[in-house]
C-alpha cells in the first residue's frame, strides 16, 4: 500500500499517448483561491490511461479543507468520481504500480538529483590569464601606482575605487587585492 503525499510529488505524469499533466488545480470550495497540486495530500494513479486522484485538499488562504476525488484522462478532461474521497484513495493507494509510474518516478528522482547536484556545485571563479596595465594612472594608493586600466584576458576596464577588506561585486576585477576596475 503505498503512503499518501502531496500531489506534486506524482507529477508530470506522462500518458501513453504522450499527453503529459505537470501541474493539477482546482478552486477552493469556499474561497474560490486556486489551489495547485502541492496544497493536495494524497494519492494520484494511473488508472486504465487516466490519472486518478484522491486527496484531501487545504486552502493556503482561507484554511478550508476539502476532499478531492477526480479522473483525468489523456485529454486533460476531468471527471468527478462519486465515490467518497478517502474510499477511492484507499483503492487507488492499493493499486499494483505500473511501468509508467515506476518510470515517471525515476524521472522525477533524477531530475531532483540533477537539480541538487547543480546547486551543491558553485561555478569555479574564472582566473584570467592575462593582465596587462595601463601605463597612465590616475594617482597612487600606499606607494603603489594606480593604472588607469587594465587589460583582463582582452577586456579593457577602469578604475572604479580602492577596495579594502571586501570583495568586489559582479563584474568587477580586483587589482593587487585593493584597486577595483570595472568594464
Ligand atoms: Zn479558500
Amino acid at each position: 500500500m503505498q503512503q499518501k503525499r502531496p500531489l506534486n510529488y506524482y507529477l508530470p505524469m506522462r500518458f501513453a499517448n504522450g499527453e503529459q499533466i505537470r501541474q493539477f488545480s482546482k478552486p477552493c470550495v469556499r474561497c474560490g483561491h486556486m489551489l495547485g497540486a502541492k496544497d493536495m495530500f494524497g494519492v494520484a494513479r494511473l488508472l486504465d490511461d487516466s490519472l486518478a486522484i484522491a486527496a484531501k485538499a487545504q486552502c493556503p488562504k482561507c484554511g478550508e479543507v476539502f476532499g478531492v476525488a477526480c479522473r483525468v484522462d489523456n485529454h486533460k478532461r476531468v471527471t468527478r468520481v462519486i465515490m467518497p474521497a478517502f474510499l477511492f484513495g484507499w483503492f487507488l493507494r492499493n493499486l499494483p504500480v505500473q511501468p509508467r509510474e515506476r518510470e515517471a518516478e525515476v524521472a522525477r528522482a533524477a531530475a531532483m538529483l540533477a537539480q541538487a547536484t547543480e546547486a551543491a556545485a558553485p561555478p569555479a571563479p574564472v582566473t584570467p590569464q592575462e593582465i596587462i596595465r595601463a601605463d597612465e594612472s590616475v594617482g597612487s594608493y600606499q606607494g603603489k601606482v594606480i593604472p588607469a586600466w587594465v587589460k583582463v584576458d582582452g577586456q579593457q576596464m577602469a578604475f572604479d575605487r580602492v577596495l579594502l577588506n571586501a570583495r568586489p561585486g559582479p563584474g568587477e576585477f580586483l587589482l593587487d587585492d585593493c584597486l577595483v576596475y570595472r568594464a
